[in-house]
């Protein structure tokens, strides 16, 4: 039921978005066109013109690589009308770590604007599920900046966070509703400003009903920061003062307008962090919580065993699908399990189409369920998709495979995001899609190819064995190892046990069985490469638990963003494979040839 009037206005504003898909894409092609027609870029195409009709004949699709030369022109002083009509304001960097380099992509007051739809249709469906929260109490939002970089022509270059979080609409909010005060989220230093916007969502524990971070991988890693520091946390909000290791001014003078003495509130959180367990350690810590708020799916999903542990039954809601490039889609179910999300496109903030992605018709195939559509998943990567025509929004196949292009109002034209998406059904006349895989993702060592997906399924079915045994797998990541030869696939696994118990081995044999059951899962040409011993067994190395941590400090210090960042499913940087290889604690291989 709504709550309110802007929830009302939100939810009505979705139905009508979704039952005018067509024309509303057709409005928002016609007037990009007609804003950007005079661009150097689109008259090289369109000559000036602005049919719909000569748009699909003549734009390319075309990847980042394509537009870049427009992009580096602008960030080096040329007009911004060079690539579009309305003047780029910043760029934002995209994270870059799930795949390639960060990319700049220019940004524009429109973008602002339709930032703000966005958050009245998502705060509409939110609302609707678990009531206005904004009223009830406070997010306890793990919010990060990254430092600005500035181009030649003094435009600025930063996360699409880093804008977000700086802009004086959100700094005026955000006292109302978030525990953190700005200078902890604006502070450079990640520890620290870890250390103080926990300490705060801490000291104001009986006010949040909501915790939440962008991804997934933020908030474990906040997790995994209190079980370090639980004890100076508490040592601080006992005595009122804050701990010397945090140095930066701002930091200081905002938490001393909130921190006192609190023996009280110290020991209550010291009972919850010292039991040897800590399954359900979110719900205890702040028992207000609603819900979770962050993306879990994707590169994301490994991390949702390990939240459910913490959560004590909090819901995992996972309620946007974007990028640097263009809000994307929205989760009009939010308390769906993170497999069995999808995301409905929101026709008003892009034209959005979509690259069928051909399928491998190979022996070996495997049955996926959505929605009852039941479709044999297998997806041949970096298929020649230049020669396939994009199909439009309205007009995708259930149970197909996409890849996402857009035109936005920002100069991307039939731009590829690398996503791959797959339709589970429709609301209204919009489809709504599961995020698959990026599509740049690939480990290989031969002729075989072992996407995103096709990993996070075996690891998935792997896991399980270990899961009884009382060991969870808190993340992963993968390496094509080619320093012998054959070659053969090296996963990193972290693992937490779930009850404090130093004394705990893994059992090899298990590990073992682990490696094949992950093989066992993967698709037709490993096996036959592994059984003609074309690839060498399947190794796990297990790392010391922060290993992940120091994976994302490391992409981190090369640029990527705390707030954007998603492990990378391949390793392909030797710097960081050496951080993993450092922390290598056992190592398993598998005993068994693929059937
Ligand atoms: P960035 O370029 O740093 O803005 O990151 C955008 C990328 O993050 C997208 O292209 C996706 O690959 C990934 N991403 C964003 N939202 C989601 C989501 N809801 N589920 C899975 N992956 C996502």
């Amino acid at each position: 039921m709504a709550t309110n009037e802007y929830e009302v206005d939100g939810l009505k504003m979705m139905e009508e978005l979704t039952i005018n898909a067509h024309q509303v894409q057709e409005q928002v092609l016609g007037e990009i066109l007609k804003r950007n027609a005079e661009t150097e870029y689109l008259k090289g195409f369109l000559n000036g013109q602005s049919g719909k009709q000569l748009f699909k004949n003549n734009v390319p699709v075309v990847t980042y690589e394509d537009i870049k030369p427009y992009v580096d022109r602008i960030a080096n002083g040329e007009p911004s009308d060079i690539l579009l009509a309305e003047p780029v304001i910043e760029f934002h960097r995209s994270s870059g770590t799930s795949g390639g380099q960060p990319k700049l992509i220019p940004a524009t007051v429109e973008l602002s604007k339709k930032m703000a739809v966005f958050h009245t249709l998502s705060a509409s469906v939110l609302n609707k599920h678990f009531g206005d929260l904004n009223r009830a109490g406070k997010s306890m939002e793990l919010m990060f900046v990254k430092p600005e970089i500035e181009t030649p022509s003094g435009l600025k270059a930063r996360s699409v966070t880093t804008s977000l979080f700086k802009d004086n609409g959100f700094r005026n909010i955000l006292p109302m509703l978030y525990t953190s005060p700005i200078e902890t989220i604006l502070c450079l230093d990640i520890n620290q400003s870890m250390y103080c916007q926990l300490l705060v969502g801490l000291i104001q524990r009986d006010e949040v009903v909501r915790i939440g971070s962008i991804f997934a991988s933020t908030l474990l890693r906040a997790i995994n920061f209190i079980e370090d520091h639980w004890k100076e946390l508490c040592s601080n909000i006992k005595t009122g003062y804050l701990s010397d290791r945090i140095t930066d001014s701002g930091c200081k003078n905002a938490l001393s307008l909130i921190m006192k003495p609190d023996p009280e509130l110290a020991d209550s959180i010291e009972n919850i962090c010292g039991c040897r367990s800590w399954e359900g350690i979110i719900r205890k810590l702040w028992p207000k919580a609603k819900y979770i708020g962050a993306v879990t799916t994707g590169v994301m999903r490994q991390y949702t065993t390990a939240l459910d542990f913490y959560s004590g039954g909090l819901p995992l809601v996972s309620s946007f699908y974007g990028c640097s490039e263009a809000i994307c889609g929205i989760n009009l179910e939010p308390l769906d399990k993170p497999a069995d999300v999808s995301y409905t496109i929101l026709p008003n903030m892009a034209y959005f189409e979509f690259l069928p992605v051909k399928k491998h018709r190979v022996s070996m195939t495997q049955e996926v369920q959505f929605n009852g559509v039941s479709e044999q998943e297998s997806i041949e990567m970096n298929s020649n998709n230049e020669d396939i025509e994009p199909v439009d929004l309205v007009n995708v196949k259930l149970g197909q495979f996409y890849e996402l292009v857009v035109t936005t109002f920002t100069g991307l034209y039939r731009y590829r995001v690398r996503d791959i998406l797959m339709v589970t059904g429709f609301h209204n006349n919009t489809p709504q899609f599961r995020f698959v895989e990026r599509e740049n993702v690939i480990l290989s060592v031969d002729a075989d190819k072992t996407s995103e997906a096709d990993l996070l399924k075996a690891v998935t079915e792997a896991k399980t064995l270990l899961e009884p045994l009382g060991f969870i797998l808190t993340a992963y990541t993968s390496y094509g190892d080619m320093s012998s030869t054959p070659g053969h696939y090296v996963l990193f696994w972290e693992l937490k046990v779930k009850e404090d118990n130093d004394n705990k081995e893994l059992d090899p044999k298990m590990m073992a069985e682990c490696c094949s059951r992950m093989e066992e899962s993967l698709n037709y040409t490993y096996k036959i490469y592994r059984q003609q011993n074309a690839i060498a067994p399947l190794e796990i190395r297990v790392v010391k638990q922060g290993t992940f941590d120091a994976l994302m400090d490391y992409y981190v210090s090369q640029g990527a963003s705390m707030n954007q960042y998603k492990a990378p499913s391949c390793i392909k940087s030797k710097e960081a494979l050496k951080i993993l290889d450092s922390r290598v604690i056992g190592k398993f291989f598998s005993l068994k040839t693929p059937l």
